[in-house]
């Protein structure tokens, strides 16, 4: 049960596994949104979290002012696990200023209780709150340094040393502590901070994940990781924040200042385009259905393929189906069935557990397969043991041909940038060629969708993307990360 606290993070006793750790291959790390000077903060910001729920499901927290100090109630789980009509009517209460929320997914510190965030901390500057989406690739080095200064940890998480890193007496000394702070993190970081007078909301400067304003009915401006989340209140798009700006949310209105110029070229994760985002939010500036529709198109018009229907990998392929069927003069049927109602308590790690959950969470209709020629489309594949269980099901069901479609490029490099694939040697797709997949899965045909194809679905430049997990182009140097202020001659700092 989650309980709410105030100056510490707090310790949920709920343990619950996700169904989606055993059924998904992939995580995304987090979803963050922010509110200023609006009344029901906190219901709004429980609202704009649960729109979010895609991007972590192990926890979740919000964090509220009262415009002298700061409340905080987190736990693991869902949203509405974790928040009650009780919890958030005592948080709206006390958010008479502004309010900040978290939904987590680990991929760095690991599925901890007190790792959810936001992470409330009492330092010499006052209180902060921290919700963090994104992955700092010199955390650990930053961790060591200070703990060998002697400070404590009470978390695990990467995000803990931003506020470190802020109370530290050299930030301090800043100008602009934050902006100081900010410029010493290395990786992807949008990231939404709860002042008990303002909310500040900053993204790294290669921007690689989104982060966007709005603004509500009412005038009060509102931050978030998705659009969908300013849809659900019924609050207007501005804008995004820029890579390498500092939003301030205040009293004041909104400002904005710079802590980095954006990296030359950015870096904006094509994933989420791919995968991770919602298909009704706009990301980057284009929208996601309409982006994973133009997947499916140019994967139809790459690797075509004689079939009686294109079949999506329920939930993550259909967008890219859609596009396959549409381009190819295929008819799209549903013959994969999920159930959203399983898992729950079915948490066992086992890889023979795993295929039974995948049995127990898909259903195949016999009646629409049975001696059919089928093209599944899917949007990745990572391991490919729960692909390969899938396909298992589906031949069994009387498929006569099943050829299998993603609507990217083989995955075949870690990501340090948020997102938790599994490492190298556990990637299917590493040191394997297609048809050596192919062969494991159990498909009479396997196709990806080239780098070039999937880039010419997205906004030009396509510089302007990160493809590291395709490419292996890291673009910073994760292998030797550094402690210091990041100053590179395409990234000229301000003071
Ligand atoms: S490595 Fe892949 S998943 Fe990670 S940020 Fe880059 S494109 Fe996105």
């Amino acid at each position: 049960m989650a309980r709410t606290v105030r100056l510490s993070v707090l310790e949920s006793g709920m343990s619950a596994e996700r169904q989606r750790e055993l059924m998904g291959e992939k995580k995304e790390k987090c979803g963050v949104f922010g509110v200023w000077g609006t009344a029901n903060a906190a219901t709004h910001c429980y609202l704009g979290l649960y729109a979010q729920q895609h991007r972590g499901q192990e926890a979740a927290g919000i964090a509220v002012s009262n415009g002298v100090g700061l409340t905080a109630h987190t736990g693991q789980g869902l949203v509405p696990e974790v928040f009650n009509d009780m919890v958030l009517s005592r948080l709206d209460a006390q958010a008479k200023r502004g309010a900040i929320g978290h939904t987590r997914y680990s991929t760095a510190g690991g599925s901890l209780a007190c790792n959810a965030q936001p992470l409330l901390e009492s330092y010499i500057g006052g209180q902060v709150a921290v919700a963090h989406n994104g992955n700092l690739v010199n955390a650990g080095a930053l961790r060591r340094r200070f703990e060998e200064a002697g400070h404590l940890f009470h978390t695990t998480s990467d995000t803990e040393v931003v506020v470190h890193l802020l109370a530290s007496p050299e930030q301090q000394r800043a100008v602009d502590p934050l902006a100081a702070t900010l410029r010493h993190l290395q990786g992807a970081f949008s990231i939404v901070l709860l002042f008990p007078d303002r909310i500040e909301a900053a993204r790294d400067p290669w921007g690689w994940r989104p982060l966007v304003l709005g603004t509500l009915p009412d005038g009060r401006p509102v931050v978030a990781s998705e659009t969908i989340a300013l849809d659900v209140i019924g609050a207007t798009f501005d804008r995004e924040v820029e890579p390498g700006e500092i939003v301030t949310l205040s009293d004041a209105g909104v400002s904005s200042r710079r802590f980095a110029e954006v990296a030359d070229p950015p870096a904006h994760c094509v994933f989420e385009h791919v995968y991770f985002a919602n298909p009704a939010s706009t990301v980057f500036g284009q929208n996601v259905q309409v982006v994973r529709e133009s997947l499916g198109a140019a994967l139809a018009r790459e690797s075509p393929a004689e079939a009686d229907w294109v079949v999506p990998m329920p939930d993550s392929g259909r967008s890219a189906a859609i596009g396959f069927a549409r381009a190819s003069g295929i008819a799209y049927r549903e013959a994969i069935v999920p159930n959203r109602y399983v898992g729950r308590t079915f948490i066992k790690p086992t890889q023979a557990q795993r295929v039974a959950a995948v049995r127990l969470k898909l259903n195949v209709i016999g009646d629409i397969v049975r001696g059919k020629r089928l093209v599944i489309v899917d949007d990745s594949i990572v391991r490919g043991t729960t692909t390969k269980a899938k396909i298992e099901q589906v031949r069994q069901a009387g498929a006569r041909e099943v050829h299998l479609r993603i609507s990217c490029p083989p995955i075949r490099h870690p990501c340090f940038f948020g997102v938790d694939f599994a490492t190298r040697d556990q990637l299917i797709a590493t040191g394997r060629s297609v048809e050596q997949v192919r062969q494991f899965l159990g498909v009479d045909s396997l196709a990806y969708l080239s780098l070039e194809g999937l880039l010419s679905c997205v906004r030009p430049p396509a510089a302007h993307w990160c493809t590291a997990c395709y490419s292996g182009d890291y673009r910073i140097d994760v292998e030797h990360p550094s402690t210091d202020e990041v100053l590179t001659p395409q990234l000229r700092m301000f003071s």
